[in-house]
């Protein structure tokens, strides 16, 4: 099978022919249909956390395909299901986090094209009790940017407690802004969108941002503030700047809900602001099994739309410069 590999940090990607994985206990084997590239997988590539991957590694945590063989202990149930290959391949199942709903913190989770190989292949080994079945109503193209882009800005959305007419501004309309915008507005939020391109601003005011503001011509924090402050300042952006706008974009009990990764990203916290304003700042990790079925289930019935443009996996490097040149509409998605 083909597979699209990372040798050395920093290094292109090689395109390697590779043995089709054999399902140890517990996996189970996806043909791939569609595996969209997340900001994640090139910060993996490039080594950029603290916490590193290690190399040779296949990246990729938006694969979505057929289940085609099971290992020991897999139900013959899920042989033939379609299923979504998520970040979080495998929780432990039983320790204080995984047993309270909060399995995106479990201290012995493995990563999909991170931690274990991912979905930028052919085919890909993933857990059983990791996948989620993607239902009838949702094609595999739209399936994949959900299952990293939407879970996380769904969950974003959801532990920042949006109320309906509060003001939400959403700094960094890529793969994972687009579907935010939306999640916010689902929930009867007010969506002031921020980017430094204007075609990703205008694919915001097509999703129904209600506001837009170009962060490259005009100052963010000065225009949040001009229609009264956000209530709260999801941040989806690569890059630390926007953190720190997006900190001083918020009104007196505003929530910065942080989710892009950029490289050594850092905030400087003013502590007087912070306590007589009472802001909060969240940190918020992709989403649960049953927040992807929840997105899913809200895709299914025609709440969301996700933009994307198909390639090939052979031009994974030339897709990496493209997101990186901030040239990508949304979400670029493999097909296979
Ligand atoms: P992307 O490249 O598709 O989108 C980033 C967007 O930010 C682009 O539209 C870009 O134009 C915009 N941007 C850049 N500089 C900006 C600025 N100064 N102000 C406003 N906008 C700016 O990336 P993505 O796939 O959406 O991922 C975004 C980030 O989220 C990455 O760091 C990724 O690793 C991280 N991520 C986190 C989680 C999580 O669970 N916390 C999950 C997935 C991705
Ligand atoms: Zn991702
Ligand atoms: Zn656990």
């Amino acid at each position: 099978m083909k597979a699209a590999v990372v040798t050395a940090f920093g290094r292109p990607l090689h395109i390697e022919e590779r043995p089709v994985p054999v399902a140890g206990p517990g996996q189970l084997i996806v043909r791939m249909q569609a595996s969209g590239l997340c900001h994640t997988d090139i910060h993996a590539a490039r080594g950029d956390w603290p916490v590193k991957p290690v190399p040779p590694f296949v990246p990729g945590h938006e694969g979505v395909g057929d289940v085609e063989a099971i290992g020991a202990g897999v139900s013959a149930e899920w042989l033939g299901k379609r299923v979504a290959i998520p970040w979080l391949a495998a929780a432990c199942g039983h320790c204080r986090y995984c047993l309270t709903g909060w399995e995106t913190l479990c201290e012995r989770q493995l990563n999909s094209g991170y931690s274990v190989d991912g979905a930028f292949a052919e085919f890909a080994a993933a857990y059983a009790r990791g996948v989620v079945e993607v239902p009838a109503g949702v094609s595999s193209l739209d399936a994949a940017p959900l299952t990293c882009a939407g879970v996380t800005t769904y969950k974003a959305i959801k532990v920042a407690r949006v109320r309906p007419a509060e003001r939400v501004a959403v700094f960094g309309i890529g793969g994972l802004g687009h579907l935010a915008v939306q999640y916010a507005r689902i929930v009867g939020g007010l969506v002031t969108a921020v980017d430094i391109e204007p075609a990703k601003l205008e694919l915001a005011r097509q999703l129904g941002a209600d506001h837009l503001v170009d962060a490259r011509a005009t100052d963010p924090v000065a225009e949040i503030h001009a229609i009264g402050g956000a209530d709260v300042a999801v941040v989806l952006a690569a890059t630390g700047k926007p953190f720190e706008q997006a900190l001083q974009s918020l009104s007196r009990g505003g929530r910065l809900v942080c989710v892009g990764l950029p490289a050594g990203g850092v905030i400087p916290v003013p502590i007087f602001d912070t306590v007589l304003g009472g802001r909060s700042i969240i940190g918020s990790i992709v989403g649960t099994r049953q927040d992807l079925a929840e997105v899913f289930t809200l895709h299914a019935a025609g709440r969301t739309r996700v933009i994307t443009q198909t390639r090939k996996l052979d031009d994974v490097n030339a897709c990496f410069e493209e997101v990186l040149a901030g040239l990508v509409p949304a979400r670029l998605v493999f097909e296979f």
